[in-house]
C-alpha cells in the first residue's frame, strides 16, 4: 500500500505516519519527491488496512498497489523514472548509459589498455569481474582481492568507475570496498541473503535476469535490494534459456518495453552474453536502443584470441570507439540523452 501525503504535508506529519506504521510491524519507505512525499508501507494487507492511515494528518489518500512487487513497480513512483547516478554518470529516465570491459580481470597491463580505450570513447563505467561465475569448477574463478586491487588501480588511472560482480556474501566487505556498483549474476538473482546484502550496502546494484526468470521474477529479486533501502538498482536482460541452441541465449529485447511498464527503474542490455558471438553484439546493441533500453553493458578485451574467457564474444577494444558511435546514433533516434565522455 502506499500512502500519498498531501502537497503541504509536514515533516513531523510525515514522521507520525511512518511511526505510526512501523509500531505496527510493517515497513515504511519514505520518498519524497518535488511536490509530494509518498511513503510506502510494506506489511500484512489487512493488519495495514485496519490502521486508517487515510484519516492521518497530512495524508491525502491511500492507493493499494496490486502488484507482488511494491517499491519497483510504476505504480510506486507514480509514472516518474528512477535515474541511478553513478559518480555523475546517468543511467535511466533519458540517460543511456555505456558499461564495457572485459569478462574478467586477468592482468594489469590487459585490464589498465582496456580501460583507457573504453573511456576515450566513451564509455561511462568499467566493468569486470574478480570473482566468476563459471559452469565448470576447474575453469578459471577469477583473481579474487587480487582482481579488486586491479580494478582499483584502473579507476585510480582512469577516473571510471567500476561495476563487479559479488558472488558470495562472504566477500561483501572486499568487493563494496572497490565497487561503484555490485553486479549480481544471472545465476545468483534469486540469492535471497545476497541481494539483502547488496542492498544494505547502499551501493548502486546491477542485478541480471536469471537463465530462467520471468520479468515478475526479476522484479521480485530487485524487491530484496530495494526493501533495504537501497533505490538505487538497474535491471538487466541479458539472455534466457530456451530451446535455441545456434546461440548462447535468447536475448529478450520484448523484456525491455514490458519492463518499463511495470518498473520504474532502469533497464539496461547485455548483448554479450546472449550472443555468445562478437559479430552478433553490434546489430543486438541497435536493437536494445531502438527498443528503448536505457544503456548496455559489453564486454572488451585488446586481444580477444587470448581472452581467459568469453573471448569469442569480446569486442575487440581496438573497434569500440566505432561501435560507441554507432550505438549513440540508434539511442539518440530513441530520444536518449548522451552523455560527454
Ligand atoms: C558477467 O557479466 O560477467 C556474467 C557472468 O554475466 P551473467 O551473470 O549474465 O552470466
Ligand atoms: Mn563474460
Amino acid at each position: 500500500m502506499m500512502v500519498v501525503m498531501r502537497e503541504e504535508a509536514t515533516s513531523a506529519q510525515i514522521e507520525a505516519v511512518a511511526e505510526r506504521v512501523q509500531a505496527a510491524g510493517a515497513q515504511a519507505h519514505v520518498s519524497r519527491g518535488d511536490l509530494v512525499t509518498v511513503i510506502g508501507v510494506i506489511g500484512d494487507r489487512e493488519h495495514v488496512s485496519s490502521l486508517g492511515l487515510d484519516a492521518e494528518p497530512g495524508v491525502d489518500h491511500v492507493v493499494a498497489i496490486t502488484k507482488p512487487y511494491k517499491l519497483a513497480s510504476t505504480q510506486y513512483k507514480r509514472g516518474e523514472r528512477t535515474v541511478v547516478e553513478i559518480e555523475g554518470r546517468r543511467v535511466g529516465g533519458p540517460h543511456f548509459m555505456t558499461i564495457a570491459g572485459p569478462c574478467t580481470v586477468e592482468s594489469r597491463e590487459s585490464l589498465l589498455d582496456t580501460a583507457r580505450i573504453v573511456r576515450d570513447a566513451g564509455a561511462q563505467l568499467l566493468r569486470g569481474g574478480a570473482y566468476k561465475p563459471r559452469t565448470s569448477p576447474y575453469a578459471f574463478q577469477g583473481l579474487g582481492e587480487a582482481g579488486l586491487r586491479l580494478l582499483a588501480e584502473a579507476k585510480e588511472e582512469t577516473g571510471l568507475p567500476i561495476v563487479t560482480e559479488l558472488m558470495d556474501v562472504r566477500d561483501t566487505e572486499a568487493v563494496t570496498d572497490v565497487a561503484d556498483v555490485i553486479q549480481i549474476g544471472a545465476r545468483n538473482m534469486q540469492n535471497y541473503g545476497l541481494l539483502t546484502e547488496a542492498g544494505r550496502s547502499g551501493i548502486p546494484v546491477l542485478l541480471k535476469r536469471g537463465l530462467s526468470a520471468t520479468l515478475e521474477d526479476l522484479l521480485m529479486a530487485a524487491e530484496y535490494v530495494l526493501k533495504e533501502g537501497n533505490e538505487n538498482v538497474i535491471l538487466c536482460e541479458r539472455g534466457i534459456r530456451t530451446f535455441e541452441t545456434a546461440y548462447r541465449f535468447t536475448l529478450d529485447l520484448l523484456a525491455v518495453p514490458v519492463l518499463k511498464e511495470m518498473t520504474h527503474l532502469p533497464v539496461i542490455v547485455d548483448p554479450s552474453h546472449a550472443a555468445g558471438r562478437r559479430d552478433l553484439v553490434l546489430p543486438m546493441s541497435l536493437a536494445a536502443a531502438a527498443a528503448g533500453a536505457d544503456g548496455v553493458i559489453v564486454e572488451t578485451h585488446p586481444e580477444p584470441e587470448y581472452a581467459i574467457c568469453d573471448g569469442p564474444q569480446a569486442l575487440r577494444a581496438d573497434g569500440f570507439a566505432d561501435y560507441l558511435r554507432q550505438l549513440e546514433s540508434v539511442a539518440a533516434l530513441a530520444g536518449k540523452e548522451l552523455q560527454a565522455a
